[in-house]
């Protein structure tokens, strides 16, 4: 083991990612799995995207490119800052990655030394801690609760920072509970914020677009211009443009931490594939009204799911605003003993004999630092999410 550096011990496998290859290898075994396990929509690309990747290879489009993003693409992207955020970013503020994932990656890599604090409010996506780790900072957790919907309080805010905090990461709507902040909730955390200059905002914005039942987006940098010069406003096409296997993320920030990512990046993957970012550039300049369409469907399986859910012995599933996650307590399962006799300690066990015993896979809330309760992503077929449920509903009623 000496051989591993300690860098990496610090760290865990992505626990998301761990539940999905478990589900397809039981799957190839021949099990009956339904795996919502996954943080992709199951639409296919739009078909101007494709065709745009298709015309950027016959045009040769093909070699190397900027290490942070081809110029038409950083134009798309102030464009689409200006557009929906009213955020007026310069091409030399923009930094395009291969992913939301790797855009975070060189921006917390880039800027912690040993022992700075970020504060992340949990629960949250599985990556922020692990990357934060890997960098020689130290996740501080804020825990949120679901009777808050799941909304970091500013009082909550306060009491974490300390001289040492660098970075508060935000993230809404959130992967995984699917809450969503108004105006006035983002307003009583960037007041918090301008009390303390020295720390920064990264807020991942990737499930921008994935917002319901009129619900509006707010980013902090356009709540509050005065945080401007010391946000990183990070997006992504993963989610809404549904082009997860693609790789293509970019954020927005002052030029100096733009620079110093970019840095980084050429020492490791260079620029993200030039095929993807020529189609990239046709889904923020392209037709949006499919992203509307789709939430239509989105909104018909979130209310499927959380209506049956709530219907399960012991499980509590409230409402989420956005993203296509529902993130329901499995407290009242806990103590009890499955039909094969296994007992449920916490929501990793809950989770392992729900897929052992009805093969459907969820992601347990330990993953996300808020348990016990578990994820589900709803982004797949319809009738597949009412055949989860009900399976659900029958591992929990045989619950003794
Ligand atoms: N941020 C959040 C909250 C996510 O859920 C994800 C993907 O699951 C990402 C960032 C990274 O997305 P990508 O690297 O595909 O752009």
């Amino acid at each position: 083991m000496g051989f591993i550096a300690d860098s990496l011990n610090r760290i865990q496998p992505s626990a998301t990612i761990a539940v999905a290859t478990k589900a397809r290898q039981l799957k190839a075994e021949g099990r009956d799995i339904i795996s919502l396990s996954a943080g992709e929509p199951d639409f296919d690309t739009p078909q101007n995207i494709k065709d745009a990747a298709k015309a950027a290879i016959d045009k040769g489009q093909t070699k190397y490119t900027d290490v942070d993003g081809i110029p038409e693409l950083k134009a798309a992207i102030c464009a689409k800052f200006k557009r929906d955020n009213g955020l007026v970013y310069k091409p030399s503020q923009i930094s395009v990655g291969t992913g939301g994932k790797q855009v975070l990656y060189n921006a917390l890599l880039a800027t912690l030394n040993p022992g700075d604090e970020v504060i992340i409010p949990a629960p949250c996506w599985v990556s922020y801690a692990d990357i934060v780790l890997l960098g020689g900072g130290k996740p501080v957790f804020v825990p949120t609760t679901m009777e808050q919907g799941f909304r970091l309080q500013p009082e909550a805010l306060e009491k974490a920072i300390t001289p040492k905090t660098k970075w508060f990461l935000f993230n809404s709507p959130s992967n995984p509970t699917g809450a969503a902040y108004s105006d006035g909730d983002i307003k009583k955390l960037t007041d918090v914020l301008l009390r303390h200059p020295h720390v920064w905002v990264m807020t991942d914005d990737m499930y921008e677009h994935l917002i319901y039942d009129g619900h509006k987006f707010y980013t902090p940098a356009q709540v509050e211009p005065g945080l401007f010069d010391r946000t990183l406003t990070v997006n992504g096409l993963s989610k809404a443009y549904c082009m997860t296997g693609w790789r293509l993320g970019y954020a927005g920030g002052p030029e100096p931490l733009i620079n110093a990512m970019r840095k980084l990046q050429s020492q490791s993957t260079s620029n993200p594939t030039s095929i993807t970012q020529w189609a990239g550039v046709e889904a923020l300049n392209g037709p949006q009204d499919f992203i509307a369409r789709n939430n239509e469907v989105f909104v018909k399986r979130r209310d499927l799911v959380v209506a049956m859910l709530n219907q399960a012995k012991g499980i509590t599933c409230p409402k989420p605003e956005g993203a296509f996650y529902v993130y329901p307590s499995c407290a009242g399962t806990i103590g009890k003993t499955t039909a094969s006799g296994k007992t449920i300690a916490n929501d990793e066990d809950f989770v392992t004999a729900l897929l052992e015993e009805e093969g459907v896979a969820c992601v347990h809330g330990a993953a996300f630092e808020g348990s016990p309760a578990f994820r589900i992503s709803y982004a797949t077929a319809t009738e597949v999410l009412e055949e989860a449920c009900k399976r659900i509903q029958r591992f929990c009623g045989n619950l003794r």
